[in-house]
């Protein structure tokens, strides 16, 4: 069997190694067009912060280790012309060179590309770049650019357009580095991927930290200073109210999200889906023989929403895997995502897992969200932090639909929004999520978890009659024995 993965990073990778595992026989090559397999780009901020001081050290595994696991791995090779029909793969190799590789099945993980908003200065023959300190951040080759600009031109100050987590991250990365940093975002909160209630607590932490937080500030035009500047850049934006509003900066960073790279799946015959990426079945399957295609470059699906696109490293690994394993004739399916995240701002962090109440309802749900808050521990044993919680539940079933958390880094805030994705996975009511059997012990929480306390709060507002015997949120009262008194 020959296998040929386009695309080295998660999906990729995880494609190979998953094959090699379940047939140590199949000839699995990798086709990647750059010299950097299997790297954690999740780990590009911390090593441009300077506290991961080799960018060797952020590969999962090195070269030598997926050579040792069976495959073969083409590097600085572009993927170019898919032949369905042929069964055949056209590459150039780093010197040039076309090839063509024969398969017996093909999986595309190509990944996303950065999206370049339509700011002045960004696109046509002009366009700023690295050599400018404008610059944008998704892959190795983009990290070395930055850190070039931050280690030749040592800049003083710069601004990140974009407030999304890896704007976020940035932030911190370039402030924990010394820069002065301005963050521009056009929509009225920073993180819009939680409410805007925990939104302003990110806010005010990159304030605490030094960042000047624009929010409702639209970037238009990003120019060359003049002779005698003393700053490289200029840039230009509109505040929410029409004002206009200018910063000079040393290096810009423009990190708006990203958008399928599909082209190459697409000119085959590939059909595609939801923000034009490639759609594939829960087997990872495209609608062309043969092919399988999985990560940022294929639709999502989602556990509770059906198809969407939700760029994640978790996502891409779960589905290579996947298609790996089905390459060789498995049946494995992709369970779904959550959309579960988390993020660290400074000192603290925000996570979500499931739906938010607008996209709950838009989905047909007749949510209820209830914030509450709750310490990661017993308050009398130093230390202990205060969680910001927002739980999204259905008034019609019970069933937990989301969570949102705030809190410091310390208080397990990624651990915790696991537990609710576990509990949304598994179909789990809001009541129920207090019957886990969570552990306890002073020092690193409560006889209730902060999750359980937020959890009981949702029940207490939305007053749901108590759960009869045997009913969907009953797990408690079910299980308890004919005649005996209910106890809550
Ligand atoms: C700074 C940053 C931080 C992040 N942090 C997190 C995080 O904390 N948690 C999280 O879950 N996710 C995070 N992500 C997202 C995560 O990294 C991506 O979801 C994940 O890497 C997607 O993997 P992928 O294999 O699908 O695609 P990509 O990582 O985009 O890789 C695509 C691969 O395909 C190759 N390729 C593309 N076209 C061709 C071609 N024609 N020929 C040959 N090769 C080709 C590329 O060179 C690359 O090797 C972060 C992303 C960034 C940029």
């Amino acid at each position: 069997m020959y296998l040929v993965m386009i695309g080295g990073s998660d999906a990729g990778i995880s494609a190979a190694l998953r094959a090699r595992e379940v047939d140590p026989a199949a000839d699995v090559t990798v086709v990647l067009e750059d010299a950097y397999p299997n790297f954690s780009i999740c780990g590009i901020p911390y090593y441009l912060s300077g506290e991961v001081t080799s960018w060797r050290t952020l590969a999962h595994r090195t070269l030598a280790d997926l050579e040792a696991a069976g495959m073969r791995l083409r590097l600085d090779t572009i993927a170019r012309r898919i032949d369905v029909p042929g069964r055949k793969l056209l590459i150039t190799s780093a010197d040039g060179a076309e090839e063509l590789l024969g398969y017996d099945k093909l999986i595309v993980g190509t990944g996303a590309v950065p999206v370049r908003p339509p700011i002045a200065g960004l696109a046509g023959p002009a366009a700023l770049g690295p050599d400018d300190g404008v610059h944008l951040l998704h892959s190795m080759g983009d990290t070395f650019a930055m850190m070039a600009t931050l280690e030749q031109v040592a800049p003083a100050t710069a601004v990140i357009v974009g407030a999304g987590y890896i704007g976020l991250e940035m932030a911190d990365a370039l402030t924990v580095r010394g820069l002065a940093v301005t963050q521009m975002e056009q929509l009225p909160e920073v993180l819009p991927t939680v409410d805007p209630e925990l939104g302003a607590l990110v806010h005010a932490e990159l304030a605490g930290h030094g960042v000047e937080v624009l929010t409702g500030t639209t970037v238009q035009a990003i120019t060359r200073a003049g002779a005698g500047q003393p700053r490289r850049l200029h840039v230009q934006a509109t505040s929410a109210d029409g004002s206009a509003v200018t910063r000079a900066a040393d290096m810009v960073l423009v990190v708006v999200g990203v958008r399928p790279e599909t082209a190459l799946a697409a000119d085959a015959g590939a059909r595609l889906g939801v923000k034009g990426a490639i759609a594939v079945d829960r087997g990872m399957r495209t609608n062309l023989p043969d092919v399988f295609a999985a990560g940022d470059c294929v639709i999502t699906h989602h556990r509770l929403l059906g198809e969407t696109y939700l760029p994640l490293g978790t996502t891409a690994h779960k589905q290579g895997r996947v298609a790996g394993e089905n390459a060789l004739g498995g049946d494995r399916q992709f369970a779904g995502s959550l959309g579960t995240q988390v993020v660290k701002i400074f000192d603290q962090a925000a996570a979500r897992t499931g739906l938010r109440d607008h996209e709950a309802k838009a989905a047909g749900f007749d949510p209820v969200t209830v914030a509450s808050q709750a310490d990661d521990h017993k308050a009398y044993y130093p230390g202990s932090h205060r969680i910001a919680m927002r739980v999204t539940g259905d008034r019609a079933t019970g069933r937990l639909l989301g969570l949102q958390l705030f809190g410091h880094k310390n208080a397990e805030i990624a651990k915790r929004i696991d537990i609710a994705a576990a509990a949304i996975f598994n179909h789990m009511t809001v009541d129920a999520v207090s019957d886990l059997d969570l552990s306890y012990t002073p020092p690193l929480g409560s006889p209730w978890d902060a999750v359980q306390m937020g959890a009981q709060a949702w029940t207490r507002r939305t007053r749901r009659p108590l759960p009869r015997s045997g009913s969907a949120t009953g797990h408690r009262l079910a299980s308890r024995p004919p005649g005996q008194p209910r106890t809550i």
